[in-house]
């Protein structure tokens, strides 16, 4: 398989090829296709799988179509992978221009705030800090009223952590109609508090 296989335009396949990723890996295989076709997604895929290039290739495809920000919200554990997101974002969107922002805990709200308000194409942020600025600031909901994706990333460790309830008051904040992308290293029962996400439908990847 060949990431034109996936259904991925020129700009993007060149973007791989660049970035030294010569084909698509498992779980790119598996969801790629499903999320460019409108689907929800739940992907049981370690760190090193590359699940991360499986969210962003189709998000940066059909931001490139309709670019207007906020685009697409990912939602992360930590500032670390909140960071390495954003940077494989940055990596493959390069050629589009992509705007992008990570708001974590521990950096200056203002600023946070005001970045969002310039309506970045894509935010990678820790659910604590967003909840913050959801709640704390009339002018962020906003923002996003408009997001197309919602990615949960390592939603296992987000439920660990205990940001159930940051969770919730983001979800609430987005719309409804978005499509929904979680992934996962594994399959705990505290998923099931995240059945609020509307994934009954979503097209369930399993290596
Ligand atoms: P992740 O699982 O998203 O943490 O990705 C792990 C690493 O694999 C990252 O450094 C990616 O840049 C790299 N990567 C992602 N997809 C591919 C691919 N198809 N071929 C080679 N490397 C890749």
């Amino acid at each position: 398989t060949t990431f034109e296989g996936l259904g991925l335009t020129d700009w993007l396949v060149r973007a791989c090829r660049e970035l030294g990723m010569k084909r698509p890996t498992p779980v790119q295989q598996g969801c790629v296709p499903q999320i460019l076709a409108g689907k929800d997604v739940f992907g049981l895929a370690q760190t090193g799988s590359g699940k991360t290039a499986a969210f962003a290739l189709p998000i940066l495809q059909r931001l490139a179509e309709n670019p207007y920000g906020v685009f697409a919200l990912v939602l992360t554990p930590t500032r670390e992978l909140a960071f390495q997101i954003n940077d494989q974002f940055k990596a493959l969107g390069a050629e589009v221009n992509l705007r992008s922002t990570v708001v974590v805990g521990g950096m200056d709200m203002t600023e946070q705030a005001k970045a969002l308000m310039q309506r970045p194409h894509v935010v990678i942020s820790t659910p604590g800090r967003l909840r913050d600025h959801l709640m704390n600031d009339p002018g962020i909901p906003a923002v996003f009223a408009r997001a197309k994706f919602l990615v949960l990333d390592e939603a296992d460790r987000l439920m660990d952590v205990g940001f159930e309830s940051e969770l919730r008051a983001v979800f609430e904040g987005m719309p409804s109609d978005r499509q929904t992308l979680l992934f996962s290293a594994t399959m705990t029962s505290n998923l099931q508090a995240l059945h609020d996400v509307s994934l009954d439908k979503a097209f369930f990847y399993q290596a």
